[in-house]
């Protein structure tokens, strides 16, 4: 009998909105809740928790087979208020899952109703601040996903801060794959 080899080491760092987290776990009061189906947060949070050794709360929009057939506007909407009313938080991103993808939900639009709809407005120093990403695993990684949600939340959160001016200075965001030697090095240069 021969040896079997296996070519995947590990699959688990493929999911790109696990990446998203762990992103808007850099945010003060932040929570991040999974537009799709449980499973999806459950895994994340069991995997992230045997990581860094304590829970991970994930919230999830729980999309089931009527969502995935009339589109989860409304569980979205019950998620996103469950979250506030519970958790009482500053930020919410918004990661999409496969499914979420797959069927093509307009998450954007969905939290602008969702806004409307429960009065909450856009200053940025009094209103709770609700970012979507979109984070399809099936075409890119956890690290792609760490990657879009910094750049959602650069981007919502410096939106009314008019033109940029530079001041020569580079602001340097590392993902996981620069080590503090690496970091070292860049300064050096
Ligand atoms: S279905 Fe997609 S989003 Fe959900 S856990 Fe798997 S890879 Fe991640």
């Amino acid at each position: 009998m021969t040896d079997r080899n296996f070519v995947t080491v590990n699959p688990c760092v493929m999911c790109q909105p696990m990446g998203s987290v762990l992103a808007f776990k850099g945010v003060e009061n932040s929570i991040v809740l999974m537009h799709g189906s449980q499973g999806c947060s459950t895994y994340m949070r069991l995997h992230l928790a045997h990581h860094f050794r304590e829970p991970v709360d994930i919230a999830s929009s729980s999309l089931s087979e009527r969502g995935a057939v009339y589109g989860g506007s409304e569980n979205l909407k019950k998620g996103l208020y469950n979250v506030i009313d519970r958790y009482h938080p500053s930020v919410i991103g918004v990661a999409t899952t496969c499914m979420a993808e797959t069927i093509g939900d307009d998450v954007p639009s969905i939290i602008k109703e969702f806004k409307e709809e429960n009065g909450i407005g856009d200053d940025i120093s009094k209103d709770i601040q609700i970012i979507p990403v979109s984070t399809p695993s099936y075409s890119d990684s956890h690290v792609n996903g760490y990657i879009k949600a910094l750049d959602a939340i650069v981007r919502h959160l410096t939106r009314d801060a008019g033109e940029s001016i530079p001041n020569g200075k580079v602001n340097i965001i590392p993902t996981e794959n620069l080590s503090p030697a690496d970091i070292r090095e860049l300064k050096a240069e």
